[in-house]
């Protein structure tokens, strides 16, 4: 009998009990299954949430990896107190739900929907918007997300270019690398959509430099991390006129504060962290598999790399 603690909050609890119980049954494990616990040390492994109740895993001496139930691991990557595995979430339902946001908000900006959408005016101006061909989208990102975005974008016949740490090779996507690589996507992307992790090396990649690298009335799209630009050179490109609008899902703080200016300025699209969550089924699936694996002595899928933050 393995002892598996879910360490998120109760609302997380009340999505993933049945999910994770009927995806332990498929995978042939004998689980008990709890939220809290009087004796740390007995505990297999730990399903973790950066909401939940543990961050300091020192008492946990006999757990074999934590599986965290998101993609990004900014929270707990760091934790010097967690020397077990570390295993991120890769799940087919996330990446799903992260296609369909991000093609949805570009294809927003692409065919310029809000001037029929918000600003109809009784004016008859029959101007058709360009052919996908025409517009050039850069993701920063090509890892499981950004890779599934990019394709996506490309079926639907952007000219689309993808930048990444390591060199790539992605059908139907010009596959960047290296500062030469961001320099290029960048003054060429119409359309930019930011799908990297949070690091140290990420933070404000987008800045008042690399802002001005893009074109006059470039759209920025982030369902990354809010860290990932500067809230201020983003704020000052777009009072100037040179980026045309922002389209973001995550903020340096969440909730973004009422205050906030992004809540009420003009060219700023707020979204509440929404573009894509992990689905219970296919994450408890991924969960029950990779402890499949613990327990078979097998590597554990979606590893993370401590030293590189994600
Ligand atoms: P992956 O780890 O699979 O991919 C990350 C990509 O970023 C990789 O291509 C990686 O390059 C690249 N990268 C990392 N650091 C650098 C760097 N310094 N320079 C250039 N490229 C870099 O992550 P996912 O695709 O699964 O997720 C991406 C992010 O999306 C998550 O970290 C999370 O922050 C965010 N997210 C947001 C959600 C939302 O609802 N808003 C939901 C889920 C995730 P390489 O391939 O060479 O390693």
């Amino acid at each position: 009998m393995l002892n598996i603690l879910f360490a998120a909050n109760a609302s997380r609890w009340s999505q993933y009990q049945v999910p994770l119980r009927r995806a332990f049954d498929a995978a042939g494990l004998k689980v008990t299954l709890f939220t809290e616990t009087d004796a740390p040390e007995t505990v297999d492994y730990i399903i973790y949430a950066p909401n939940g109740a543990v961050s300091d895993f020192t008492p946990f001496t006999g757990c074999k990896a934590v599986l965290g139930l998101w993609a990004g691991v900014e929270k707990i990557v760091g934790n010097t107190t967690l020397t077990q595995p570390l295993c991120r979430m890769v799940d087919s339902g996330l990446e799903e739900g992260m296609v369909e946001w991000v093609t949805g908000h570009v294809l927003r900006h692409h065919l310029g929907m809000d001037a029929h959408i918000l600003h109809q005016n009784g004016v008859w101006e029959p101007v058709a918007p360009p052919l996908a061909r025409d517009r050039t989208v850069a993701i920063l990102g090509l890892g499981e997300l950004g890779r599934a975005c990019a394709q996506a974008l490309a079926a639907l016949r952007f000219n689309v270019l993808g930048w990444s740490r390591s060199p790539k090779d992605v059908p139907g996507v010009t596959c960047l690398s290296g500062e030469d690589g961001l320099d290029k996507a960048l003054s060429l992307a119409e359309i930019v959509v930011l799908l990297l992790p949070q690091t140290p090396e990420t933070e404000n990649l987008l800045n008042a430099a690399r802002l001005a690298r893009l074109p006059e009335g470039a759209v920025i799209i982030n369902p990354g991390r809010g860290p990932l630009i500067d809230d201020d050179a983003l704020l000052a490109a777009l009072d100037a006129g040179h980026i045309g609008h922002a389209t973001l899902d995550v903020f340096r703080v969440e909730p973004l504060p009422p205050a906030h200016p992004f809540w009420a300025h003009p060219k700023v699209t707020v979204t509440p962290h929404i573009a894509s969550e992990t689905r219970p089924d296919s994450a408890s699936r991924v969960i029950a598999e990779n402890i499949r694996r613990g327990e078979a002595g097998e590597p554990f899928l979606f590893l993370v790399d401590r030293a590189k933050g994600y």
